[in-house]
């Protein structure tokens, strides 16, 4: 099928008997749900775009030559990476980087893995027929142009305990084997995109203790699949006229509890399946490229946020005259998460390099590593920034009833227009956007997702540390340390 246009995808959607909860209610279809039709009609928006800019966002299969979504190609050259990076950057730039999971975000994981297929065999081989599953699902992923959720974590319940594992019962697991399955139980935590999805992926994320095989597991399975159930949180989207709420309209992505009540799952579809020797695969292969090859994708969809941010906080202050100084010190606050984001790109494809395996390419992730646990930290203070810039004018914001209404408008003009001659309507169109950024139902949730969806910034940065190549500031602290001995006094020791 290749490439899918979105009425493709919405048709694929329709056609899945998923067992997806919201707001209490199980959802009978999902494109022509209120409160998921928004969501649907910008996905599918993204399916099209790709055939709108397909130049960009396309590239032939290697195999059939059909066009696939450049997201899932396994790059061969440095040019190959920069093509990715505009790809992506004209994906993303469609909701200005507020939807973090279209699909491009899975697809680039799946690449990933499948480029680093024999990693997944095992250093012993111990798992070949799970490591050609895994290939043989790349290809039937760009192929078929699906879409996917995943989740990854296990959910807290008792934070002394849970990492523990072995013995959990509430965390995915193996429950046991037919001749033709495997049957797992148990739930996770947080399935981004599930509604709109066609299947869900669970792969290695935090490391397992030794002995703990039977939570070894990676799979994909079809939404559909009996057992499987997603509890959506809390919608925030809103069936309102766009001009009310241009972005909780039409961008709510969604995030479920997953619950996996003895679900068998076919053997053809187990990348690892808990086997002996398990533990070692699902604690290696997330080390072997995956963080560099997604965090391209995310940094992107971050500099698009991040642009869109720093356009909307200038936008605000033309609007209000506001050239005070603390106003342009913040914007130009804004303007620095922008151009390092910007670099961080920039050097993952100026350090990208062939990974010695079957000519592929990967991004350097030197740059990227950092991104991870710092936007985590900016995106809060580009929210805050927002706020101090907009202040009260976030409220201040007639509807578009009101402007309509023939008997207020000239009211509205009179007392709410903006600075250099802006009436009323485009004031209140700004600064109800901002508002729809900052303060609504899905404001919320994508500070939340900021915050949190790579993991906190904490154990980024606790991971980065663990993982650095220490060699040149060891370096230069053995320089002074030799300085201080009356040794040499060249860093690099000649
Ligand atoms: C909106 C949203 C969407 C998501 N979508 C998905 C998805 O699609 N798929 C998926 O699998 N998961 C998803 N997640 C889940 C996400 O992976 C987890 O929330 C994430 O792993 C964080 O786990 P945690 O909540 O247990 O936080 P933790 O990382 O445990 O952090 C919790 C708190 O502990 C602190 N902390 C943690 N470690 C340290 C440390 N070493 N030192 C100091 N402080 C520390 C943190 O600062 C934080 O305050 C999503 C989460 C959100 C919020």
């Amino acid at each position: 099928m290749a490439a899918r246009t979105g009425a493709q995808f919405l048709a694929g959607l329709s056609a899945t008997d998923r067992e997806v909860w919201v707001d209490g209610e199980r959802v009978a279809d999902v494109p022509s749900h209120p409160k998921l039709a928004g969501a649907a009609r910008t996905l599918a928006a993204v399916f099209d775009r790709q055939h709108t800019y397909a130049e960009d966002c396309l590239v032939p299969d290697p195999e059939t030559g059909e066009p696939i979504n450049i997201s899932h190609q396994i790059c061969k050259s440095r040019d190959d990476l920069q093509r990715r990076v505009d790809g992506l950057s004209r994906i993303s730039e469609y909701t200005v980087g507020l939807m973090g999971r279209t699909p491009d975000y899975m697809n680039m994981k799946l690449a990933s893995f499948a480029a680093r297929w024999r990693d997944w065999a095992g250093a012993d081989g111990t798992n070949p027929d799970g490591a050609e599953n895994l290939v043989a699902f790349q290809k039937r992923l760009r192929r078929e142009d699906l879409s996917l959720t995943h989740t990854i974590i296990q959910p807290n319940n008792d934070k002394r305990t849970d990492s523990a594992i072995i013995g959990n019962t509430v965390t995915l697991h193996k429950v046991g084997e037919t001749a033709d399955a495997v049957v797992v139980r148990g739930a996770r935590i947080l399935a981004t995109l599930a509604p709109f999805a066609d299947e869900i992926v669970v792969y290695p994320a935090i490391p397992l203790p030794r002995g703990a095989e039977d939570y070894a597991l990676s799979f994909s399975i079809p939404v559909d699949i009996p057992g499987l159930k997603f509890l959506c949180r809390d919608s925030a989207s809103i069936d309102a006229d766009p001009f009310d709420r241009p972005l909780s309209s039409r961008f709510d992505e969604q995030d479920a509890f997953v619950i996996l009540d003895d679900v068998e799952i076919p053997r053809d579809r187990m990348f690892l399946d808990g086997r002996p020797g398990s533990v070692a695969i699902y604690n290696s292969v997330g080390r072997t490229g995956l963080l560099d090859n997604m965090s391209t994708q995310t940094t992107i969809r971050a500099l698009n946020k991040l642009e869109f941010a720093y356009g909307l906080g200038s936008r605000m202050a033309d609007t209000l005259g506001d050239r005070s100084p603390a106003t342009n010190e913040m914007l130009g606050e804004l303007l620095s998460y922008v151009e390092v984001t910007r670099s961080a790109i920039r050097c993952s494809v100026a350090e990208g390099y062939d990974i010695g395996v079957d000519g592929t390419w990967f991004p350097g992730g030197r740059a990227l590593t950092p991104m991870r646990s710092l936007l985590a930290v900016w995106f809060p203070r580009v929210n805050e920034i927002l706020t101090l810039i907009g202040s009260h004018n976030l409220l201040t914001t007639p509807s578009r009833a009101l402007l309509d209404d023939e008997a207020m408008r000239p009211l509205l003009e009179e007392f709410l227009h903006g600075a250099d001659g802006v009436d009323a309507e485009e004031r209140a169109a700004l600064f109800r956007l901002a508002w729809d950024f900052l303060g609504s139902n899905l404001g919320g949730r994508n500070a939340l997702y900021e915050r949190f969806y790579l993991t906190s910034a904490a154990r980024n940065r606790v991971t980065s540390h663990l993982l650095a190549d220490r060699r040149r500031a060891d370096e230069l602290v053995d320089h002074l340390l030799a300085v201080g001995r009356g040794a040499g006094t060249d860093p690099t020791g000649r």
